[in-house]
């Protein structure tokens, strides 16, 4: 047993605790396993402890994993892309991808609904929104996300699933609370509106007990199951 398979345990234990606590059930949240910079060693022995939901930030390094796995067998995996994503690597997003978490503009979804094969059946796509107060690049402003929602429900072949956030790093845990609970509401607003409109992304290995409080469906957790990511990418 590797600790890979310790590390899942312990995930698991202390997620049970946090939905515990908040009063929800334990299909309300999803596990999505932060894979990126780890070999596919590391994914196949999470995927023995019955994982099935990756996550991965670097197209190259995703496809060549993905590709390898599926050639070894394991095609029951879903695979979401959760990284900043420039349009000259849509296509091989949209031909590998179950998921993409980080769509923040229309550009990106113009290409991604061109270039999903039709035999792939529509990619699914969470928005992603800026919440933290970090002058961060990625997700889009509060401003935007209606103009994008219209785009992407007009796109036959994305499916809008909800939305994405990622809070600012820091220890201050009502600051992560604000933004939380400001993504929160947005996706209650539009989930109202919209049918299959069901998933809410986010808390990540720091913020977790934060997000499963503010009503996070589906934490990304990389360093808690994989430990600290061993080198910087440079894609
Ligand atoms: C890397 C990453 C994660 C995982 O972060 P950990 O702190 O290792 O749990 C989650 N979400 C996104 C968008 C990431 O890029």
């Amino acid at each position: 047993m590797g600790h890979i398979t310790d590390n899942l345990y312990q995930v698991h234990q202390e997620l049970a605790s946090l939905i515990n606590q908040a009063g929800r059930t334990k299909e309300s949240v999803k596990l999505l396993c932060v894979s990126k910079t780890k070999p596919q060693e590391a994914i196949i022995e999470a995927y023995n402890c019955g994982e099935r939901l990756f996550g991965e930030s670097y197209v190259n390094e995703a496809v060549t994993k993905i590709q390898a796995l599926k050639a070894l067998g394991y095609t029951d995996l879903k695979w979401h892309f959760i990284g900043p994503l420039q349009s000259n690597k849509t296509k091989a997003v949209a031909e590998n991808f179950d998921m993409v978490e980080s769509v923040d503009r229309i550009k990106v979804m113009q290409r991604l609904n061109l270039q999903r094969p039709a035999s792939l059946g529509p990619l699914e796509i969470l928005i992603e929104v800026n919440i933290s107060h970090e002058a961060q690049k990625s997700g889009c402003a509060l401003e935007e996300l209606e103009s994008l929602i219209d785009y992407c429900k007009q796109c036959p072949n994305l499916r809008l699933r909800g939305l994405m956030g990622i809070a600012t790093d820091t220890q201050d845990k009502a600051l992560i609370k604000e933004e939380f609970s400001t993504l929160a509401a947005l996706f209650a607003k539009y989930a109202q509106e919209f049918e299959h409109f069901d998933i809410l992304s986010m808390g990540m290995t720091h913020d977790m007990a934060e997000a499963i409080l503010l009503g996070s469906t589906e934490v990304r957790i990389g360093t808690a199951i994989f430990g600290p990511r061993e080198y910087k990418n440079k894609e």
